[in-house]
């Protein structure tokens, strides 16, 4: 009995302290997310299914090219969400949700695995890349997040580019606020937790990669959800909740319903329960997503990258848009299939 369990002490202990891979040992990847939701089969035509697809295998090429030509992860990442940032088919930059009032307003957070750095930005309206200005908040402040007029007055001082409000306006979204509003109407009700009828929200995207010094890096960027209060926050923005990164652990971008995933710490547990209790990624995120997020009845999904290039792309909803590149393997995805 006491043999078995200092076997199995040493056995843990081997997982759990194994030695990082030297740089250029694990496989350079990047894996995408463009949001999780009820996705199910049939609710997009074979056209915009194509569209999607499409867009996501740019970003994911973007940010691979970024990686093969010995570029950082957090690179890949940055890069990687600007493509989806600028495309009206994601709920980040151009093609945002509308708050209440029929607004668009952005989050985003980034983070580097090898200095633990982190970058954050909330209730942007005029920058036309909030991953950009969570980098510069993270690079160039001696702070970690910073939100509305105070981040917008940094990035004019960073020189970030600036457009005007009508700029995140897509057709297709404000359609999605109008129907929004007219359902909660009708049915003179919002969910009684967060007030917000949770499967009008798709199209976070978030980005993790691995580099060749073996650097792991996360970025997500939002405009939330359709129907949020002015001022409301989600996780994308919140370290250790939307994104974390850790060279010891793991690199995570989520993306779901915000509230659970900021009470449940999403992205850190995840990344902790790799550091501490020694488990793969793909069991870590299974515990997280199937067990905690929907006991508490929370929906979503994250990515997860570790530093050996295991990943896993795990949600509880009905769909995720998302993909991964690692070497020769390429998939992009919407629907669980
Ligand atoms: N997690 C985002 C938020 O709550 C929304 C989403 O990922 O769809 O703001």
């Amino acid at each position: 009995m006491i043999r078995l369990g200092l076997f199995l002490l040493a056995l843990s202990a081997t997982s759990a302290l194994s030695a990082p891979p030297e740089p250029g040992e694990a496989p350079l990847t990047i894996v995408i997310h463009g949001g999780a939701g009820a996705l199910e089969r049939g609710r997009y035509t074979p056209s915009e299914e194509a569209a999607y697809k499409s867009k996501l295998s740019e970003a994911l090429d973007t940010g691979y090219a970024v990686l093969e030509s010995g570029g950082a992860a957090l690179d890949a990442v940055e890069a990687a969400i600007v493509v989806m940032e600028n495309s009206p088919l994601f709920n980040a930059g151009k093609g945002a949700v509308f708050t209440r009032e029929g607004e668009n307003e952005l989050d985003a957070s980034i983070m580097d695995g090898r200095t633990k750095a982190a970058g954050a930005v909330a209730g942007v309206t005029h920058i036309k890349n909030p991953i950009r200005l969570a980098r510069a908040v993270m690079e160039r402040s001696p702070h970690v997040m910073m939100i509305g007029k105070g981040a917008e007055e940094f990035a004019k001082e960073q020189g970030l580019e600036f457009v005007k409000r009508s700029y995140f306006r897509t057709e297709a979204r404000w359609k999605a606020y109008k129907s929004a509003v007219e359902k909660e109407k009708s049915e003179k009700r919002g969910d009684k937790e967060s007030g917000l009828p949770h499967d009008f929200k798709y199209g976070t995207v978030g980005v993790v990669a691995l580099d060749a010094n073996g650097d792991l890096a996360a970025g997500t960027s939002t405009g939330g959800m359709t129907l949020k209060r002015y001022g409301r926050v989600g996780d994308a923005p919140i370290i250790g909740a939307g994104t974390f990164a850790d060279n010891n652990s793991c690199a995570v971008s989520s993306t779901g319903w915000g509230e659970y995933f900021i009470r449940l710490t999403i992205a850190r547990d995840i990344c902790a329960q790799v550091e501490y209790a020694g488990k793969t990624v793909a069991e870590a995120a299974n515990n997280v997503i199937h067990e905690r997020l929907q006991e508490s009845g929370g929906d979503g999904g994250v990515i997860v990258l570790g530093r050996n290039g295991d990943y896993v792309m795990e949600f509880n909803s009905a769909g995720m848009f998302r993909g991964v590149r690692q070497g020769e393997v390429k998939e992009v995805a919407i629907y669980r299939d």
